[in-house]
């Protein structure tokens, strides 16, 4: 493992350049869709933090396709990056709650763009079967370039404690991810887990236990979320009644740095901290300056003379 000298931890960009031998950029695409836990009439609601808006670019709802959307971005990245590979990244809803045959489609349209070497698909643990799984991993031969492609699947798993996924009502519990992580792997599948700090009801030793958890599974990459307060969201309800607390700016450096510390070495580091959209943080306020918070994370880790896995310690 090789850490960047301003990174105490391995980062995404730098191990996707020494991977494909030139620096990649993601590309987001927006496909539609849906999420199984907030389907309208289901009366499932979807996850506490979720806004009705997903987290997609709105570019499907505009009317444009994958193709359209891969050259509206491609043209845009062109300029500032001519020599640069791309990793295609469908991040809105649950990108495999869909029929096997449009989800086909939907990988025989993106393996086919100029310069791809990735697809990432952002979806829900209990959203793939065998038959998706196999697609997925038969999808890495797709390229017409001939280039092996490596898929990315992209599990939520925000938290190890199933008592806390039942308060956020994700909807499903911690062995069910741990399952499509094990299957997905097994395919050669890259597995990137999405895990929140501070949820609710959570302390900082609830964190860790999750980092714990995550270091037991065969995964490759982490998408790190300091828990936001997003307008529509019903946590913002929670927050407006006074019975959600966003952890302080000081709490959520300490868990981010020690998560990192506590972390596996070889697990890639996709992202450090939460994005919102223009307009939709309620809360905490500091949040919004990703850069600033990210900035105290690598001081505090350092001030402590960490690197991620310091404090790793494999199960006997
Ligand atoms: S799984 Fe994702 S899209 Fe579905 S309700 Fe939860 S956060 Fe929203």
């Amino acid at each position: 493992m090789s850490h960047t000298p301003t990174a105490p931890y391995l980062a995404f960009a730098p191990w996707l350049r020494r991977r494909h031998g030139q620096p990649v950029r993601k590309i987001p695409l927006d496909a539609g869709g849906s999420c199984p836990n907030r389907l309208p009439d289901s009366g499932a609601g979807g996850c506490s933090y979720c806004t009705r808006r997903g987290a997609g670019t709105g570019l499907h709802d505009q009317g444009l396709s994958l193709t359209q959307q891969w050259r509206h971005w491609c043209e845009k990245y062109a300029r500032r990056a001519p020599n640069a590979l791309y990793l295609a990244y469908l991040q809105s809803f649950s990108n495999t709650f869909r029929p096997a045959r449009e989800l086909a489609a939907l990988l025989e349209e993106i393996s086919q763009f100029e310069k791809v070497v990735a697809i990432a698909l952002g979806t829900r643990p209990d959203c793939l079967d065998d038959e998706k799984l196999d697609m997925l991993a038969a999808a890495k031969h797709g390229a017409s370039s001939g280039t092996e492609l490596d898929i990315w699947l992209e599990l939520g798993l925000q938290s190890a404690s199933d008592a806390t996924l039942r308060r956020i009502n994700r909807g499903h519990d911690a062995a069910t991810l741990a399952r499509a992580a094990s299957q997905a792997a097994r395919r050669g599948l890259l597995v990137c887990l999405h895990v929140m700090q501070g949820l609710p009801g959570e302390s900082r030793a609830d964190f860790f236990r999750t980092i714990d958890f995550v270091n037991t599974l065969p995964v490759h990459a982490v998408k790190f979320h300091n828990t936001l307060v997003l307008e529509g969201s019903a946590l913002a309800q929670d927050w407006r009644a006074g019975a959600y607390v966003p952890p302080s700016r000081e709490e959520t450096v300490a868990a981010l740095a020690g998560g990192l510390a506590r972390l596996r070495p070889d697990v890639v580091i996709q992202r450090l901290t939460a994005d919102a959209w223009p307009g939709a943080l309620l809360a905490p306020a500091w949040a919004a300056d990703k850069s600033a918070l990210r900035g105290d994370i690598v001081g505090h880790m350092l001030q402590q003379g960490w690197q991620q896995g310091s404090l790793f310690r494999p199960a006997c």
